[in-house]
């Protein structure tokens, strides 16, 4: 179980509205969850009337990656409660850029807030390793890429900075203990929130079929990367060993795990559980085009918006160091002109499931 004082990893996406910009292959992937998401809305238990039917977004970011899930559960219980108050409430980590995510909602023409004045938004910046919504609470839950971010960083990788990649033994257990740990946090903390009858769908990265993580040349990319700031003066050896990428893909097994003794956890059981590769849309779009640089820039753009801060973090200043901008930018410039020079399609394993908190 998570303590109160957990240390803020990973940092957040890039803020600024920079995550809403780059995380259209995070669209892509989450898109064939939003069927279960649909099939969840329609069964989900409701709050009895008057009170508000409550979703919550685990995971938010800045939202607009939720907008396309929201429209979907807001339309699925419109069916059948055509006037009742709906409260979407987005979680994530305190320091995410939530301004961005409410500008969002105000402007954007795809707003789910457009057009039904009796949706209400609200937000909450508090780890979902701990409860963060009153018991019993919640109908239908969604989370989507967030739950492969585990609650911190559980060991230093002395060769790598993603664990799966590592051939370090310590490090790798130590990452799979936080990650079993992680997910049985996870799933108890929604057992609480989640009402007798209520639904999550969860969308997360995995191993594939043959226990791989995926994105090798993009995340071998990253590293060669930081070693080549290091040849340049840039960056010091101790700063890229301590940097480390606290996420991981699980399998089916390790999905399943906390279910096994009981068949739920704090109430929540399986209903399906799917492991699935998601659509490279960069790569899509280079067989179109043929154009190597956006090839480069696009996996290049999507890494900053998503790791490049908790990479930033470990600069030797400290999260405010000087150098993060100019960092990150390297980084970028680097990773982009590696990748270019041998487009590949990345492999993009994940796992989407939908749980049932049980009783109504
Ligand atoms: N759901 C969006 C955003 C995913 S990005 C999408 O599908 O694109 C992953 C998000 O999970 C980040 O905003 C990150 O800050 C958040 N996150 C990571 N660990 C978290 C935690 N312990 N509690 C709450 N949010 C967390």
């Amino acid at each position: 179980m998570a303590e109160a004082a957990l240390p803020l990893t990973p940092a957040p996406m890039e803020g600024h509205g920079v995550y809403n910009r780059s995380s259209r292959v995070q669209a892509a992937g989450s898109a064939p969850a939003l069927s279960l998401l649909e099939r969840a809305a329609t069964q989900a238990a409701l709050a009895p009337a008057p009170e508000p039917i409550t979703i919550a977004d685990y995971g938010s970011s800045q939202g607009h990656n939720s907008l396309a899930p929201m429209r979907v559960a807001i339309a699925a219980l419109r069916r059948a409660s055509p006037t009742r108050a709906i409260s979407v409430v987005h979680t994530d980590l305190p320091d995410n850029d939530f301004a961005a995510l409410f500008r969002m909602l105000a402007e954007d023409p795809k707003s789910y807030l457009r057009g039904d004045p009796t949706v209400f938004v609200s937000a909450i910046g508090r780890s979902f390793y701990e409860q963060v919504l009153p018991p019993a609470s919640v109908s239908l839950g969604w989370s989507s890429w967030a739950t492969q971010w585990l609650s911190r960083v559980p060991a230093q990788i002395p060769d790598h900075i993603q664990a799966a990649f590592s051939k370090d033994v310590e490090a790798r257990e130590a990452f799979a203990r936080q990650a079993a740990e992680d997910w049985q946090c996870f799933l108890a903390c929604r057992g609480r929130e989640i009402r007798p009858g209520g639904r999550l769908v969860v969308l997360t990265m995995a191993l594939d079929e043959a226990g791989g993580f995926g994105y090798g040349p993009v995340v071998e990319a990253i590293h060669d990367a930081l070693l080549a700031l290091v040849e340049e003066g840039f960056l010091a050896m101790e700063e890229v060993r301590r940097m480390a990428i606290p996420t991981v893909a699980r399998s089916r097994e390790e999905f399943q795990a906390p279910f096994r003794e009981r068949g739920h956890v704090a109430g929540l059981a399986i209903e399906h559980l799917q492991m699935f590769l998601g659509e490279d849309r960069i790569w899509a779009e280079f067989e179109r085009s043929r154009d190597a640089q956006a090839f480069g820039a696009g996996w290049a753009a999507f890494s900053r918006a998503s790791v490049f801060p908790t990479l930033a973090a470990e600069l030797s200043g400290g999260p405010g160091d000087p150098r993060a901008g100019e960092f990150m930018d390297r980084l970028e410039a680097i990773m982009a002109m590696r990748l270019a020079m041998a487009p590949v399609p990345m492999q993009m394993p994940l796992a989407r499931m939908l749980l049932v908190k049980e009783g109504s």
